[in-house]
């Protein structure tokens, strides 16, 4: 067997996400075949727009999210589990007025590769981000 070495917190990059997110690896990719990271967007806080060859399951641990596709939004809280299939363009991230923290698992589409393959995209309008999380915010 094998103990993850404790990988320090890593800043989500300017060109990939909105705000100030955190991540934290739990799972590298690898050749268990998925990747899991802790990640903490900070209030307002949330991805560009992109697509996850292999899908994607995110489980909302704490706060307030949401998660969006080109034709539906689905509000997180903790406990929330919401599932995203190959390819399909979508981006997630805190409420305005709240952080949310997800676990986010993802499959690895080659076990040769280190990550997981994320296609990104542009980022989020703030009139759509806006347009979202108030529609989160009255289902
Ligand atoms: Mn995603």
């Amino acid at each position: 067997m094998q103990q993850f070495p404790d990988a320090p917190t890593g800043k989500g990059p300017a060109e990939r996400f909105t705000g100030d997110v955190y991540v934290d690896m739990v799972v590298p990719g690898g050749e268990q075949g998925f990747s899991v990271g802790r990640v903490h967007f900070t209030p307002g806080a949330h991805t560009a727009w992109h697509s996850h060859a292999a899908g994607q399951v995110l489980h909302c641990t704490e706060g307030l999210g949401l998660v969006v596709t080109a034709d539906a939004v689905i509000l997180l809280r903790p406990g929330s589990t919401v599932w995203t299939p190959p390819d399909v363009r979508h981006w997630h991230g805190a409420l305005p007025d709240h952080l949310m923290s997800h676990l986010a698992m993802s499959g690895v589409v080659e076990l040769a590769e280190a990550r997981d393959a994320v296609t990104w995209q542009e980022h989020v309008s703030d009139d759509d981000y806006a347009t979202a999380a108030a529609a989160a915010q009255e289902a």
